[in-house]
């Protein structure tokens, strides 16, 4: 049963390890089809090197196993709730990768600086607020899901335009058509995070007075030694 969705998420799955975002196995990618009423996911704690297409786990909208032996993946409940309450989407992904996460953990989202974010996504990739202890406590992947929506919905962004959002303390969750998709998505967020980070470090440090630059007379030695009428470098 399944096996062409089993195939297409394995794939979406491994893609995420070779794209370098799931160190270990810190990632997972699902697929649904809305007309069957179900998921697949990745298996709970299966490395990248022994999984195989049929050790995808298949699971309804409740997160219950309809086909596969194994345990899905623990964040199965966000997915859930993404795929219920995101009705466009066919595709979830999520990774710990470094540089969404350091955003994710500092609590801020990612601005859009420049046209690399703009397109991706229309406008700044949001963050969640936090998480209170009893939806830590109780249904916490579930809770991780709804405090996505909640995001989406209060600052009126449509999911559609925006593929990504952050989960404050955590790390990114993306979305799109397919589960391949929703990984290319976890791959670009990764890349636009990336440059939004060099931006901000750009925009903060580079013309301050203590980060000025090198001293006149360093500069003209290394380049006249080089370049200069005199030139000594290198062999005669
Ligand atoms: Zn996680």
């Amino acid at each position: 049963m399944y096996e062409a969705l089993k195939q297409r998420v394995y794939e979406a799955n491994m893609q995420l390890r070779d794209y370098g975002l799931a160190p270990f196995t810190w990632g997972n990618a699902s697929e649904c089809s809305r007309e069957d009423g179900v998921f697949a996911i990745k298996p709970s704690g299966v490395s990248y090197d022994e999984l195989t297409p049929d050790k995808i786990v298949v699971v309804n909208f409740d997160g219950k196993v309809v086909d596969g032996d194994l345990k899905p993946s623990s964040d199965t409940m966000t997915h859930a709730v993404l795929y219920r309450k995101f009705l466009t989407i066919g595709g979830v992904a999520h990774s710990h990768s470094v540089n969404a996460v350091a955003f994710a953990q500092a609590g801020y989202p990612i601005p859009a600086f420049g046209t690399t974010h703009a397109d991706f996504a229309y406008g700044e990739v949001p963050c969640t607020r936090k998480m209170k202890d009893e939806e830590v406590e109780y249904y916490y992947e579930y809770n991780t899901g709804i405090v996505i929506v909640e995001c989406f919905r209060e600052k009126k962004l449509n999911e559609n335009e925006i593929p990504a959002c952050l989960v404050k303390n955590h790390g990114p969750f993306t979305w799109g058509a397919s589960a391949m998709e929703a990984v290319k998505n976890s791959a670009t967020l990764e890349i636009v995070a990336e440059m939004a980070i060099k931006t901000l470090t750009v925009k903060n440090f580079a013309y301050k007075k203590e980060f000025n630059s090198m001293p006149k007379n360093l500069l003209d030695k290394h380049y006249s030694r080089k370049h200069g009428k005199d030139a000594y470098y290198g062999q005669n």
